[in-house]
This record gives C-alpha cells, sequence and structure tokens, in this order.
C-alpha cells in the first residue's frame, strides 16, 4: 500500500476514535448520549474491522481494547481488586456455535459435550461492585474504566435493594457483590424530562455528588455476580445466585440454567416477546459457563470473558435520513405527517415510511425534510420518529411548514377546541366531513369493507384503491353495483377470483343494524357507539330518520352517548351526499334487527352440515351466519340433517350418505343465497 493510502486510512481511523471517545464521555460520564446505541455500535464495528484489517492501525489506545470511560474527577477513585469487564455479544445462532466452540476447544472438550449456562436477562442499567467485610457493606464503587471505579458508596446506601448488612452467617469473610442498578419504567416516567431514557437516568441519578437527590430516586439493584472474594466455595453459578437471595439481594426471576444453542435460542424468543410487559429495559440474555471451576480454566481475552457473552435482541432502532413529508388524510379528516425515509432495516424489516403523529408533534421535536433521526418500530406499530440529530442538520435546512389546507380537497383545516381539556387538538383536520374530500372517501370505502364492518373478502385497502383509481368505486353503495366484466379484464383477476368477490359481497348485503351503523364511519361512532345506539333505536327506519323526526337530542339520554357523539351525527346527517349514501345503502342492502335475527331466521328449527371448501366465505362465517339465522351446524349425516352444503372436494363419503337419505343437498352459491334472501 502507498504511504498517501496508509495515511488516509489512518486519518480516518484517528476521526473514528475520537468520535467515540467523545461518545464515551457523554455516555458513561456525563449520563446524557448524544448518538442512540444503534449508532454507537455501528461506529464501534468499524472501528474493529479497520483494525482488524490494517494490521498497522493497531493502538494501544483505542477504545476497541477499553471498558467504560475513566472516573470522574467528581468522586473519589478507587481500584477493583478485580477488574469490571465488559461482554462480548452474539446476534445469531452462528455466534452462538461459534461461541460454544472456541470454549470446547479451549477445554479440549469433546464436540458432544454438553455445557450447561446459566442465561440471565441483560439489565441496561449501570453496574456496581459492592465490597462486604464480615457482611458489612463497607464500599461501592462504578465500573469506571474496568480498573479504576468512582466511590460511590453514600449514594449506593440509599438503595433499598442493597443490604446494609448480609442476612446469614455462610458468606466470605470479604466478598464484592457486583449486580445492575436501574430504574423502573414506571418510574422512569417522572424523569423522563430531566433524561433520554431509563439507562441514563440510573447513571444519572446513581453518579450524582448529593446522596440526599439520590435517595429520591427509586434505584433497584438486581445483583448476578462477584467479584474479589477470599474464600470462594460455590460450585457453580446457579448456587450462587440462589446464595444472592438467601443474604438479601434480588436476583432476576427470569434467570434459568440451560444446555444446548437450541434451548437458549428457544428462551432467547420467549423472554424477548415478554421484554416489552417488563417493568425495566433489557437488551439480551448473558449467557455464562455454569460451572465455576470451568469459568477460571476459561478466564479473560481481551476486555470480556471467554466463558460468557451478551446475546443482543434485534435493535428496533436505526438511524435514517427524512427525504420528504407527506400528508396523509385519514377517513375523519385528521392530517398525519408521514417522514418518507431512506429505506433502512430495522429488526430484519426494510422501513421506509415512519410515522410523524401530528401537526404538533412536528413543532415540538422541529422535524424537517434532510434531518438525521432515528426510528423505532417496536412490534406491531407504525415505525415512528423518536428523536433529530440536530448536529447534522445541514445549514440551509428550513423549518418545515405544516399545510393550513387540505392537500387532498383543499378545503380549510381545523384544529378542534376541547372544551373538556381547554386545549387545541393537536391533530389538523381538513374541514370536510363528507365525499366531497378524495382521501376523505377511498378512506371511508376502506372502512366500509373492512374486518370490523362489512368484512368483505378479497377487497383489501389496495384492491379499494386500485378499483377507485379506475373508477369503479366512488361511494360505499357502489361495491354493490360493481362492473364486475370490467374486473375480470383487469391484470392478477381470474374468473374465479371474480366470482368470489362477487359472493363475499353478496353475503354482505344482510347487515344487522349496530354493524351497518359502525361501517358508514362516522367520526365518534365506534363499534361500542353503533351499538348503542341501535339497541336504543330499534328499527333501521328510526336510524335513517334521525334527522328527519329531529331526534337528535333524545339521544343524550342513552348512558355512553354524549354531546361529541350527538353533533358528530348531527353533522353527518347535514350533510347532502351523506344522506344520498344512506338511501342508496338502503335500497341495496337489507338492514336488519340484530334480535328479531335470532328469533326467526331462515334456517330456525333446521340443522346444517359443511364438507369441502366454501368459496367467497370460511367455514367460520359460513357457520356463524348459520346460527345467527336460528340454525344449527351438525357433524354427522343422519336423517336429523336438513341440508348438506357441498364446496369443493368434498368427503365423497357425506355427500353418497346424503343422497342415500334423500336430504337436500346446496351448493355455495345456493346456501349464499338463501342467506341473502330479503326477508318478506
Ligand atoms: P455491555 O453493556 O454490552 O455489557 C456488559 C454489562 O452488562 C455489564 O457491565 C453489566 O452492567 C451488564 N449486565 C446486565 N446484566 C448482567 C448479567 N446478568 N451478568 C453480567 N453482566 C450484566 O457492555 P458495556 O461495555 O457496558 O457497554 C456497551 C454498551 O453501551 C453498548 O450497547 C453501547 O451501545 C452502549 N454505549 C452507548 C453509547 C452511546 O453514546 N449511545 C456510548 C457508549 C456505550
Amino acid at each position: 500500500m502507498i504511504k498517501k493510502d496508509k495515511e488516509k486510512i489512518k486519518k480516518e481511523y484517528l476521526i473514528k476514535i475520537g468520535r467515540i471517545k467523545k461518545y464515551n464521555k457523554a455516555y458513561y460520564i456525563d449520563s446524557n448520549p448524544i448518538v442512540d446505541d444503534a449508532e454507537y455500535d455501528n461506529l464501534k464495528n468499524n472501528l474493529i474491522k479497520l483494525e482488524k484489517k490494517y494490521n498497522f492501525l493497531k493502538n494501544d489506545n483505542s477504545p476497541s481494547s477499553s471498558v467504560g470511560f475513566k472516573p470522574s474527577k467528581s468522586f473519589k477513585k478507587a481500584n477493583h481488586k478485580v477488574p469490571m469487564l465488559s461482554l462480548n455479544n452474539a446476534f445469531d445462532k452462528d455466534d452462538l456455535k461459534n461461541f460454544e466452540k472456541k470454549i470446547l476447544n479451549f477445554l479440549s472438550l469433546s464436540k458432544g459435550y454438553e455445557l450447561e449456562y446459566s442465561a440471565e436477562p441483560k439489565i441496561d442499567g449501570i453496574s456496581a461492585s459492592l465490597y462486604y467485610k464480615d457482611g458489612s457493606f463497607i464500599q461501592g464503587l462504578s465500573r469506571g474504566d474496568g480498573l479504576t471505579g468512582e466511590d460511590i458508596t453514600e449514594n449506593l446506601k440509599t438503595l433499598k435493594d442493597i443490604p446494609k448488612n448480609l442476612k446469614g452467617n455462610d458468606f466470605p469473610s470479604e466478598i464484592d457483590i457486583r449486580g445492575e442498578v436501574f430504574i423502573r419504567n414506571s418510574d422512569f416516567e417522572n424523569l423522563k424530562s430531566k433524561f433520554a431514557n431509563p439507562r441514563n437516568a440510573a447513571s444519572g441519578s446513581l453518579r450524582q455528588k448529593n446522596p440526599e437527590v439520590t435517595s429520591k430516586i427509586p434505584l433497584k439493584f438486581i445483583a448476578y455476580t462477584y467479584g474479589y472474594v477470599n474464600d470462594s466455595k460455590f460450585l457453580n453459578q446457579n448456587i450462587f445466585l440462589k446464595k444472592l437471595v438467601s443474604w438479601g439481594f434480588n436476583t432476576n426471576k427470569f434467570n434459568r440454567v440451560i444446555s444446548g444453542i437450541d434451548n437458549l435460542i428457544e428462551n432467547h424468543k420467549k423472554i424477548e416477546q415478554q421484554r416489552k410487559e417488563l417493568d425495566y429495559d433489557i437488551d439480551g440474555i448473558v449467557y455464562k459457563v455454569n460451572n465455576f471451576d470451568l469459568q477460571k480454566r476459561l478466564g479473560f481475552a481481551g476486555n470480556a470473558p471467554r466463558w460468557a457473552i451478551a446475546h443482543k435482541f434485534s435493535s428496533n432502532k436505526s438511524i435514517s435520513e427524512i427525504l420528504k413529508i407527506e400528508i396523509q388524510v385519514g377517513r375523519t379528516g385528521a392530517m398525519t405527517p408521514v417522514a418518507k425515509i431512506k429505506p433502512v432495516n430495522i429488526g430484519g424489516v426494510l422501513v421506509s415510511n415512519a410515522t410523524l403523529h401530528n401537526e404538533d408533534e412536528i413543532l415540538r421535536k422541529d422535524i424537517r425534510v434532510g434531518d438525521i433521526v432515528t426510528v423505532e418500530r417496536a412490534g406491531d406499530v407504525i415505525p415512528h420518529v423518536i428523536q433529530v440529530d440536530k448536529d447534522k442538520r445541514k445549514k440551509n435546512s428550513k423549518k418545515f411548514l405544516f399545510p393550513k389546507k387540505c392537500p387532498s380537497c383543499g378545503s380549510q383545516t381545523v384544529k378542534e377546541f376541547n372544551k373538556i381539556t381547554k386545549k387545541f387538538d393537536a391533530v389538523r383536520r381538513c374541514s370536510n366531513d363528507g365525499f366531497e374530500c378524495e382521501k376523505i372517501a377511498i378512506e371511508k370505502i376502506k372502512h366500509f369493507v373492512s374486518k370490523d364492518a362489512l368484512n368483505i373478502e378479497g377487497l383489501g385497502k389496495k384492491i379499494v384503491e386500485n378499483f377507485w383509481e379506475i373508477n369503479l368505486l366512488r361511494f360505499p353503495q357502489d361495491i354493490f353495483n360493481l362492473d364486475y366484466k370490467k374486473i375480470s379484464n383487469l391484470e392478477g383477476w381470474g374468473n374465479k377470483s371474480v366470482v368470489n368477490l362477487k359472493n363475499s359481497i353478496d353475503i354482505k348485503k344482510k347487515i344487522n343494524l349496530s354493524k351497518f351503523i359502525y361501517s358508514i364511519g362516522i367520526r365518534h361512532i365506534g363499534q361500542e357507539n353503533a351499538k348503542l345506539l341501535s339497541k336504543y333505536l330499534k328499527t333501521p327506519n328510526n336510524f335513517f330518520n334521525l334527522a328527519k323526526d329531529n331526534l337528535f337530542e333524545e339521544l343524550i339520554s342513552i348512558d355512553g352517548i354524549g354531546d361529541t357523539q350527538i353533533n358528530s351525527l348531527k353533522k353527518f346527517f347535514l350533510n347532502k351526499k351523506n344522506q344520498i349514501v344512506l338511501s342508496e345503502l338502503k335500497k341495496n342492502m337489507q338492514i336488519i334487527e340484530e334480535k328479531n335475527n335470532f328469533e326467526s331466521g331462515i334456517f330456525k328449527n333446521q340443522t346444517l352440515m359443511f364438507t369441502g371448501k366454501l368459496t367467497g366465505i370460511s367455514r367460520a362465517e359460513a357457520k356463524s351466519l348459520v346460527e345467527k339465522n336460528s340454525g344449527k351446524i351438525v357433524s354427522n349425516v343422519s336423517n336429523k340433517l336438513d341440508f348438506l352444503v357441498v364446496g369443493e372436494k368434498p368427503t365423497m363419503r357425506k355427500v353418497n350418505e346424503a343422497k342415500n337419505l334423500n336430504i337436500k343437498v346446496l351448493s355455495p352459491d345456493k346456501f349464499i343465497e338463501m342467506i341473502s334472501v330479503k326477508d318478506s
């Protein structure tokens, strides 16, 4: 390599070291990180890769071979008798296999040897070492740089979880108990304004000058290992953890002894799923070789033990850039800003959109196009932007101006005033409440056919959008008069799928009143309120005539219906387009009272049975429709059976038996037709 290239690489390397040192100080000393962990880990990994690739970079000062940060000058310093080190990380099965293989090789054990591990949730707090002499707590140190820690004895003494005197009499006369100081997520809620996350809150509260301040913060302590001990007679980690409990410490209730990589992975999966329900942050599971003799033989390599590894959970955060901010208009006119971001992999999913929630959120966080942001994707929640890196903002960046007119129909937008909270809504809305606003209309149709509403199989959101584009849909009633010929010519639509769609729609023409009220999507009228209204109004006509008979004020007598719902109903009925939609739906559908239906359905006193695959309707739904129509489902062909519905690939034995007994055999189409037949 030529000298110039070497210099360039070295310069790049030193810049990375400088940045890591700056981040370490902010994180370990100031308890106020300036980048999130994903970005930090990325930078550190890059540094390690550079060192591995270019031997000439090896540097004793490198953060890749050190732990934490040198202790703060604000505290007295003290040396750890046994260093407090870091842990190596594993992210997948291969990393774990590699970890085990190295241990077996090191110990010269055969490939099939079953190592036993202590698997312990890795709490994301800060570690502390507590020195006990003859059972009394003498001195408490932070990890510092692993060799020298900060003397935070007085602060640690304020923690209820740290015994001043050990219980029992079987403790060594000198021992360092090590564990994690942390804060519960629920307690962090009150400290949110001061710290970025629970870990920083724990670190900041513990490592400050005045113990009285520490005593006011509900810090917790969980013990998990020992450092120096003058007389070690424990056989393994598991026994030691039990001892800790007998001496008066808390240990983690999810600690387990496990053998075999597959079992470690299963436990990891299980705890990762439970993670969101825990009241404290964990970022992985630590595996420690259970046997202390083996631990001693394995010892340390670099700044981490050979006998332990941290199996991290997949990160649910990442860094990206906002390319554009789009405004989406929802069914109720709510304008939701959505950031189009540079696609980024978060926990195995490629994310390119992140919600910015509402206008107030943009203002509060001052989010702009071009910003470098942290995006989080947790569970089923829509990915969202949690933080803006203002240091990385370009000088010419401009504040994002939230549109004051609806981007879909150009109407005025409003932020409503809530009389009860005396605050303006955080959400800005399009003032158009009907089908005049294109985006609102599409969303209303999507809602009309959605799972909790009409639940039309085969008419998902994307298909509604597609049908809208080619003018097949403009209003909810259009679904009952679709141009099937046109649909069958569309790409991806065969005769069978068209028939299925038609069946799915036909069967949903009959609907009970509460579901109908919910389906038309009146703001503030969700499923529960729709049920209350239908129970009170009883007949569909009473609902349709709400405006004509001016029954609105009467509705206040319904427990659960208030001014907000009544005003929303009034607004809905005042809109002429909504009135047209209602009368068209009335023409096309059969809206019924739930109660009547149960008493006198078309299958009253009759039994039905299904065989084979039905088209356009699931078996579960078909059964529930039979029950709603007072029929009974049976599972055997006998002379008590009234109808056998025969779908695709039926059990021929059942069909033949039914024919022999002269039982009526129905095709799925005929069954759907019977269910949808209008009561005269
Ligand atoms: P580590 O957090 O990866 O692992 C070691 C620590 O695990 C121990 O010190 C202990 O505190 C903890 N632990 C919890 N439960 C344990 C158990 N049962 N047994 C043993 N240990 C247990 O290592 P580290 O060196 O402390 O820190 C690295 C981490 O800190 C990285 O995840 C990094 O992202 C983060 N960091 C972030 C920034 C930033 O600026 N955002 C800066 C520095 C470090």
